[in-house]
């Protein structure tokens, strides 16, 4: 095991961890930022994003987290691939360690680990995971193009891409588990709008077909209690995400969906010197300009916390 130590350790790459790491630079911290398992986080699998103020054309959202990256570049961010797969807050400096095999302590740590796509749960979905089962229409609609694919959940990402997939397949079922969409009604206009949109409501999946690629889906009415066998090639889950906190459930509070709490207005977990923003702390909001606008707020705590610290050290030793 290799070790080192760093002022400020930021761990995860989306519009959280960048906008942190540009702050962080900028105020003289020398942050690393270790990237994890998906650079750029959930926004590199999006396509067009049309609400990030200063992009008054858009932009595409991998297009945006290259800006996001170089942006923290030009300030001197040390931005590393890795993966931390422990961290240890039980004592100061905290500890993280990267890929199971360099050990790192750090003065302030700064979590910006997002959250990731949630699934139904079917044993059938993850079998054929990635043989036609998919969490991303972006990423994967492209491999159905003209072909039957069928999208379940009923939130704004559901209908997003539902439409999205609409445009490139011949025809989408979209399952809804309730009489009503979760989606905002501008949404929810627009996935009713299109022809070769299909809305099965009060309907659940009962198992994913296909031996080694998606060949139909068996769904049931939970009303009318109906089977009926979709005949897709394509199978889509948009049921929201899960945030990415597993590592830090021995030490960070969190709620019962394993969010990290913060203290109200700030950044500030319960552990002195460890910070939370973006995705991983945020239930309501979700956007890529609150995560970055909390980016912002954990470099400038973990600043203030760096310089009690060195206030409270040269106490001590002019004492
Ligand atoms: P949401 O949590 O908003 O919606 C999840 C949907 O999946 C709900 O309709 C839910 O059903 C359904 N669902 C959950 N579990 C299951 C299950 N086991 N079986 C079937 N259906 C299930 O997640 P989203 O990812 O859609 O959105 C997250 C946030 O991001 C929201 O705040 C949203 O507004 C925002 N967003 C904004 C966008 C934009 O502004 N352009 C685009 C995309 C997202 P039920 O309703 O019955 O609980």
């Amino acid at each position: 095991m290799t070790t080192e130590n760093v002022n400020c350790l930021i761990i995860g790459s989306g519009p959280a961890g960048y906008t942190a790491a540009i702050y962080a630079s900028r105020a003289g911290m020398k942050p690393v930022l270790y990237q994890g398992a998906q650079p750029g986080g959930q926004l590199t699998i999006t396509t067009e994003v049309d609400n990030f103020p200063g992009y008054p054309e858009g932009v595409q959202g991998p297009q945006m987290m290259m800006d996001f990256e170089a942006q923290a570049r030009r300030f001197g961010t040390d931005i590393r691939y890795g993966v931390v797969t422990a961290v240890d807050f039980s004592g100061y400096p905290h500890k993280a360690i990267v890929d199971d095999q360099h050990e790192i302590t750090a003065n302030v740590v700064i979590i910006s680990t997002g959250a990731s796509a949630k699934w139904l749960g079917l044993p059938s979905e993850m079998r054929l995971n990635g043989h036609g089962v998919s969490a991303c229409a972006v990423c994967d609609g492209f491999f159905f193009r003209g072909q039957d694919v069928a999208i379940v959940g009923a939130g704004d990402t559901a209908a997003e891409e539902a439409s999205y997939l609409a445009n490139l397949c011949r025809k989408v079922y979209m399952i809804v588990r309730r009489d009503e969409m979760r989606a905002s009604k501008f949404m929810q206009n627009r996935v009713k709008s299109l022809p070769n949109v299909e809305i099965l409501w009060n309907t659940e999946t009962q198992e994913v077909l296909g031996d080694n690629e998606v060949v139909g889906a068996r769904v049931k009415n939970a009303v009318t209690g109906e089977e009926r066998i979709l005949d897709v090639k394509g199978f889509f889950v948009a049921i929201g995400h899960k945030p990415n906190t597993d590592l830090f459930k021995s030490y960070l509070d969190m709620d019962e969906s394993g969010y990290l709490l913060t203290e109200k207005g700030s950044t500030r977990t319960n552990i002195p010197g460890v910070f939370a923003c973006g995705d991983v702390q945020d239930t309501i909001y979700r956007q890529a300009v609150t995560a970055a606008g909390t980016g912002c707020m954990a470099a400038l705590d973990a600043e203030r916390f760096l310089a009690m610290k060195e206030m409270e050290l040269h106490e001590v030793q002019t004492a």
